[in-house]
């Protein structure tokens, strides 16, 4: 068996349900302490986090990954246990194969591999894992370790994020950049009563219903070079006691922007409260805002990795800023170039999640290439 089919399997044998890291940080810090990194284990509330650094020189370059993973579901519905590594038809099976265990065990392996081939490299090489990425809230995460790194003036230059940002093969999509979330939940007020008082009540569904329809349609901008159009979807909306002969007092609507870098959040929330007002209505708006958009543009990172993926997939990426939403987010404001790089995704997150067994021996080299390309392009 090979090192990173076994790390990989070893990884997910671990139950590593969020925020839970089930012993997997142990088992990679063990290893990069052999291989002579400093270990640093940051635990806050339920959550572990490690970060593990070899030199002390400028530049930084971190690899950047999560540990836990999202509910396996409904067990009997995998075709083997969601727990227990296995493999068939040239894959390897199990909760975290894609997202993203193979890729800690993959920056892992690139790590120890690297600093054993190049003991006096420049600059620093470092891993930063947390096991609160897939969880509601990851206020226990990066974002609190990136607080502590501002508080020490721990800088990182680069940081590749070892996510699973490929579509089809490993290399074909790399991500640049994240558009912004920002959430809102909506509350219209209206009078309750009976159905046959209609002078009587306030329906805040009729209220709000042309107001929700002119949210819907608005164009909020038309996207950039790099972003498509910022997107704008309700997800909830509940009114009603069930009974038929009661007007609701109260609606309530849940709703997400996945914004470019063409708007701002303070101009969405802005436009969102003057269509409101607009239509009238007695309303109250609660905002949460978890990401904003970062692009990292064309330099020394993104040089490196297409490099690096030439190299190694023998393919040219292309650059991409869709998907969800990562923990690159709290990375990007440090100032950092940062690149989302790893294997296919189409499984990420269903039953039966797997990661292609040739595509897994790729990975680690890939890796190992993004390092010595980096630090020999600014060594140079
Ligand atoms: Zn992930």
């Amino acid at each position: 068996m090979s090192a990173i089919l076994e790390l990989t399997s070893e990884l997910i044998r671990r139950a590593s349900v969020t925020p839970d890291d089930a012993g997997c940080q142990t088992l990679v810090a063990e290893r990069l302490a052999r291989a002579g990194f400093v270990i640093e284990h940051l635990r806050y509330g339920a959550v572990d986090n490690l970060w593990a650094t070899h030199g002390t020189a400028k530049p930084v370059l971190a690899f950047l990954g999560h540990t836990d993973v999202v509910p396996s579901g409904p067990e009997a519905d995998w075709s083997s246990p969601p727990f227990t590594p296995t493999i068939h038809d040239g894959r390897l099976y199990g909760r975290g194969a894609a997202d993203m265990k193979s890729g800690v065990a993959a920056m892992t392996l690139a790590l120890e591999a690297y600093v054993a081939a190049h003991p006096d490299h420049p600059g620093t090489v470092a891993l930063l894992l947390t096991s609160d990425e897939e969880g509601p809230t990851n206020r226990d995460g990066v974002k609190r370790v990136v607080e502590e790194f501002r508080r020490r003036g721990q800088a990182i230059d680069f940081c590749v994020v070892g996510e699973p940002s490929s579509a089809e093969r490993l290399g074909d999509i790399v991500r640049v950049g994240r558009r912004g979330s920002l959430s809102g939940t909506l509350t219209v007020r209206g009078i309750q009563g009976h159905v046959a008082y209609p002078d009587k009540v306030r329906n805040p569904i009729h209220l709000a219903a042309p107001a929700v329809a002119e949210l819907a349609a608005t164009r909020w901008d038309e996207g950039n070079a790099e972003f498509p159009p910022t997107s704008f979807q309700i997800s909830n909306v509940h009114s009603g006691t069930g009974a038929l002969n009661v007007v609701p007092g109260a609606l309530e609507a849940k709703f997400n922007f996945r914004y470019c870098t063409a708007s701002t959040a303070a101009s969405l929330r802005e436009r969102t409260e003057a269509i409101l007002r607009r239509h009238g209505l007695d309303f109250k708006l609660d905002w949460d805002l978890s990401g904003e958009p970062f692009l990292t543009r064309s330099g020394t990172l993104r040089d490196a990795v297409t490099a690096a993926i030439k190299d190694t997939c023998g393919i040219v990426p292309t650059a991409d800023t869709g998907g969800g939403t990562s923990d690159a987010r709290f990375i990007a404001p440090l100032g950092v170039e940062v690149i989302e790089v790893g294997p296919v995704n189409a499984s990420i997150h269903k039953i039966d999640e797997h990661v292609s067994l040739a595509e897994l021996e790729l990975l680690p080299q890939l890796y190992r290439r993004i390092v010595e390309r980096l630090l020999a392009s600014l060594s140079s």
